[in-house]
């Protein structure tokens, strides 16, 4: 139903034809996927070329799994990866519709990131924020257009996960979230347009799920126990092996946004397990080690 109504949408505004992604990491690797491979090029752009080969990498994995599937011939698999383009140049901006922000989850970096991208792309370009938890409102602070500015929030990973959450910030146009909406659905995604705060809708009730089960590891539980348990409940994984997947990095960063957003309810007195597995650089399948030891 969602979806049908975001195609719709989607036919009242001009398509984004080409878009940009900042950041070539977990999210910024899926999203060029994802874009590419539903015909709409992308702009990758990362400060480190390590990082672009590691997006491009993921990619060509992804494309390779389609092609022995025979979902895909050797054809389609060049045309979506020429659809990528690395560069570590703000330049190859111009002549981009949309631009999704996935830099690290910190506040002083993605304003920086924001500010220095809006001085590269047209007036009408729409800046997006692919954030996890911080208020867009906040981000669109020092921008020169924050009504081209809005939320565009994917889940990890990217080219599985079907919703995104398109957040509308204070001053977020109606046509800034239509285009977000639009490029969404061409996609191939189910949009939903929500209102902002700390961790909008998903976030909001996947921190206190983390929360819970820190506590529990706290009292003494077994973090394996709890994982097993949960995917008996029925749940794809359970919140240690979710938290390897989406980076201890990444969830103690978004962990401090929620914290400082809902004080009474999202702060913890005590050091967690998040904080530990962060200062011992556990930072889960990135870098080969979290709750679980990976390959
Ligand atoms: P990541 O650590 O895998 O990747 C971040 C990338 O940003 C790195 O490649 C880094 O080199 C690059 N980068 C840093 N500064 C940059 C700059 N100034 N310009 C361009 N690139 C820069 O992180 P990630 O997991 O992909 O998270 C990125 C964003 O997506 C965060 O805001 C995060 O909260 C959000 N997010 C993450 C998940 C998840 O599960 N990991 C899910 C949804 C949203």
């Amino acid at each position: 139903y969602l979806k049908s109504i975001a195609k719709k949408a989607a036919k009242s505004v001009a398509p984004v034809k080409k878009a940009s992604v900042l950041g070539a990491g977990i999210m910024g690797g899926g999203v060029a996927y994802q874009s590419s491979r539903k015909g709409v090029p992308i702009v990758m752009k990362d400060i480190n070329d390590g990082a672009l080969e590691i997006g491009l990498n993921e990619a060509s994995k992804l494309l390779s799994q389609q092609v022995k599937r025979g979902r895909m011939d050797a054809a389609g698999m060049a045309k979506v990866l020429n659809g990528i383009n690395p560069t570590l140049s703000y330049d190859e901006l111009q002549g981009v519709d949309l631009v999704v922000e996935a830099v690290v989850e910190n506040p002083k970096v993605k304003k920086m990131v924001l500010a220095e991208t809006e001085k590269h792309i047209a007036a009408d370009t729409i800046l997006t924020s692919n954030t996890s938890t911080i208020s867009i409102t906040s981000l669109a602070e020092g921008l020169q257009r924050p009504e081209n500015f809005c939320g565009m929030h994917f889940f990890n990973p990217v080219h599985k996960m079907p919703l995104v959450e398109v957040i509308r910030g204070e001053k977020s146009s109606d046509a800034a979230i239509a285009r977000t909406v639009a490029y969404a659905a061409k996609m191939g995604k189910t949009p939903i347009v929500v209102n902002d705060c700390p961790g909008f809708l998903v976030n909001r009730i996947l921190f206190p799920y983390f929360g819970g089960f820190q506590k529990l590891l706290s009292d003494g539980a077994d973090f394996a126990r709890i994982d097993k348990v949960m995917e008996k409940f029925g749940w794809p994984m359970g919140p240690a092996y979710l938290m390897d997947v989406v980076g201890m990095d990444t969830a103690h960063h978004a962990d401090a946004v929620m914290a400082e957003g809902f004080p009474d309810r999202m702060s913890y007195d005590q050091k967690t397990a998040l904080d530990a597995m962060f200062e011992a650089e556990r930072f889960g399948q990135k870098n080969g080690k979290g709750f679980y030891a990976y390959e």
